[in-house]
């Protein structure tokens, strides 16, 4: 593959992570109050002025703006080129993992649809149904379609990652007689073992309750309800999906070598 080729590569998957990072602010912004996320033009929340078009450019328009609305100066939350840049960095770095392929369009629509329930959880301790029902049937059609895939792991992927999550909220339950675990947790990670197959889970599962119980702890100490404090566990479950998608192999080699040194 040419330098040339490669560059356009990152470029295409960057300026499609951040127009799809805009997108995913309009669904995270408007989707829980019940608004439409085709329509009108997003405008600011303080003064209402209507954003023209180069005020809607992803990441950028936030900068030349300087963070403010252009009418009335009020400070604009810098959330909105956040969601932007993480979803154009996440892009570039499916493209630098697995350049034009099934894979990275499956990587793709995951990482726009996870991230988008990420921040949606964040806010609102939900995570839509539309968003990870549909993740689930377009897991297992994306595992029939990608040749790299087989159905069976992507089957056994929801079945047991929904499972083992539905297990552990009903003993959750059955013990301390209160809803530990949301449904949509549940739901989450059974779209997560459609696209990464069963063998992810265990991974998966392991790094979001470690990553859990610190931001737990942080949370707690943080709130004045201490360790009741409630903390969404979706984006754990979808950070951890990408380190598994991203890193899980240098990091287990990493880690059996901190026991084996002698391992190549
Ligand atoms: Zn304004």
């Amino acid at each position: 593959m040419s330098d040339a080729f490669e560059l356009y590569g990152y470029v295409v998957f960057g300026l499609f992570g951040a127009l799809l990072g805009s997108f995913g602010n309009v669904i995270i912004y408007r989707w829980p109050k019940g608004l439409s996320i085709v329509g009108p033009r997003s405008a600011c929340p303080h003064c209402s002025k209507k954003l023209s078009a180069w005020e809607l450019i992803p990441i950028f328009s936030w900068l030349f703006l300087r963070g403010k609305c252009s009418a009335c100066k009020a400070p604009i939350n810098p959330r909105y080129p956040l969601v932007e840049f993480i979803m154009a960095f996440l892009f570039c770095l499916t493209y630098y993992k697995f350049g034009w392929s099934w894979t990275a369009l499956e990587m793709t629509f995951f990482i726009f649809a996870a991230v988008t329930a990420s921040f949606i959880d964040l806010d609102h301790f939900l995570l839509p149904d539309i968003l990870t029902l549909s993740g689930i049937v377009i897991g297992l059609v994306g595992a029939l379609l990608n040749p790299d895939r087989q159905f069976m792991d992507s089957f056994l992927g929801v079945l047991i990652g929904g499972g083992m999550l539905w297990a552990v909220a009903y003993f959750y339950y059955l013990y301390r007689k209160e809803e530990g675990m949301g449904g949509g947790d549940i739901k989450l990670l059974a779209w997560i073992g459609a696209v990464f197959g069963w063998k992810a889970i265990p991974f998966i599962v392991l790094v979001s309750s470690v990553l859990g119980t610190f931001g737990g702890i942080a949370t707690g100490l943080k709130s004045n309800k201490g360790m009741k404090a409630v903390i969404p566990f979706g984006p754990y479950l979808v950070v951890a999906a990408l380190v598994y998608a991203f890193g899980a192999q240098s990091l287990a080699h990493t880690y059996l070598r901190l026991f084996l040194p002698f391992v190549e």
